[in-house]
């Protein structure tokens, strides 16, 4: 019996994306097998960190590196470092930042849930623009002598005339100001771990736990050295701000193999794979009256992938695209779907060939005419 079962908590199919509240990632056993002989030593921590994080800037192309339990905690680290720079008294008096750099620039159109990861360091956001856009002036008017950082959020979400990534470093690296991105969900392609970078960011924000496929609790930095340097005593096994986000000995060695597989997977094929499944998708729903499917790109966090957007014509079937994404989640085995509007997104890039075809026979069934008087 599964730990599941026992549990009682229903495994699912996840045809969604690689979501935190469904688990973000499944390990590989290269992945396991690491974190179980790094489970079997006592080790220093520190010295680990370290030589791993060595490891990792030398995969990915970067001057330094740094495991952190998320990307959501890399984000408070790098903050962090922006704000108290490598004064210890400034890390012994977060979060109160009365003193310090304690402004945290952010164009309008990228806010999110995330930016708590910054703000719980002790600064203010500084909006940039509305939530239309915003333009290089504006951006240059919000920085001042408080100006800690620029976070960026990079997927989909860039507004209206807004400065691309390059234009914003530009314009920040001529005020001396860090830029540090948000990536957590930009792989693929695996060029991002450097890209970000080699465009002049600070440093890049990537999630351990999504595509990665690494332990779910780890995120990864990748920038600068001299901003990286400045992490670990703001991190455990250190008393500073980010103690209660500790990383394992066990989570950091299955990041490594997890950066270390990543690299060897040849993007070609992969999209090849998600490509033939969107397909199969597509042809097998498409023939059914009121629906229609069509290749959606890229993925939602902006990544070079396909999807089936799904579209369901609400009036021939008497119920919505949310009402399937339910029926969906409440059948068995458990499906989740991602919605919008009028469709249902499905995602190949979580799902085995067998489970894509366990969709389609699902989808299939809720939506044949023939059934419909059954399952209303
Ligand atoms: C997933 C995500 C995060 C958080 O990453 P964790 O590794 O779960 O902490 C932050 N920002 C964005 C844009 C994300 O998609």
């Amino acid at each position: 019996m599964s730990i599941y079962e026992e549990l009682g908590v229903r495994p699912l199919i996840n045809a969604n994306a690689t979501l935190t509240r469904l688990g973000g990632s499944l390990m590989p056993p290269e992945v396991m097998a690491a974190m179980e002989e790094a489970s079997r030593h006592w080790v220093d921590l520190e010295d680990l960190q370290y030589r791993i994080g060595e490891e990792l800037a030398r995969l990915t192309h970067n001057e330094a590196a740094y495991v952190a339990t998320g990307a959501a905690a890399g984000i408070a680290l790098a903050v962090s470092a922006c704000v108290t720079r490598d004064d210890p008294k400034w890390r012994e008096q977060l979060p109160d930042t009365t003193g310090m750099k304690n402004e945290v620039i952010v164009y309008k159109t990228h806010r999110n849930g995330y930016d708590f990861a910054a703000r719980m360091v002790g600064v203010r956001m500084v909006d940039v623009g509305t939530s239309a856009g915003a333009t290089a002036s504006e951006l240059e008017a919000a920085l001042s002598d408080k100006t800690a950082c620029i976070l960026w959020f990079q997927g989909v979400m860039t507004g209206q005339g807004e400065p691309s990534l390059a234009e914003t470093i530009a314009i920040a690296d001529a005020h001396g100001i860090p830029v540090l991105v948000d990536a957590a969900a930009q792989l693929p392609p695996a060029e991002n771990l450097w890209r970000f970078t080699q465009m002049g960011a600070t440093a890049a924000i990537f999630s351990g736990g999504k595509d990665l496929c690494g332990p779910q609790t780890t995120g990864l930095i990748v920038g600068r050295k001299w901003l990286i340097e400045m992490i670990p005593p703001l991190g455990s096994p250190n008393a500073g701000l980010a103690r209660p986000m500790k990383v394992g000995k066990e989570e950091m060695a299955g990041l490594l193999a997890a950066v270390r597989r990543y690299l060897r997977i040849p993007y070609e094929e992969r999209v090849a794979r998600d490509e033939r499944v969107v397909e199969d998708w597509r042809t097998a729903l498409a023939a059914i009256p009121g629906v229609t499917v069509t290749r959606s790109w890229p993925s939602e966090a902006g990544q070079p992938m396909p999807r089936a957007q799904v579209r369901i014509n609400a009036t021939i079937f008497g119920f919505d695209a949310s009402e399937v994404a339910r029926r969906l989640w409440d059948g068995d085995p458990r499906i989740a779907v991602a919605v919008a509007d009028d469709s249902l997104f499905l995602n190949p890039m979580t799902v085995t060939d067998q489970e894509a075809i366990i969709v389609t026979q699902r989808l299939a069934r809720i939506l044949n005419p023939l059934s419909h008087s059954a399952l209303q």
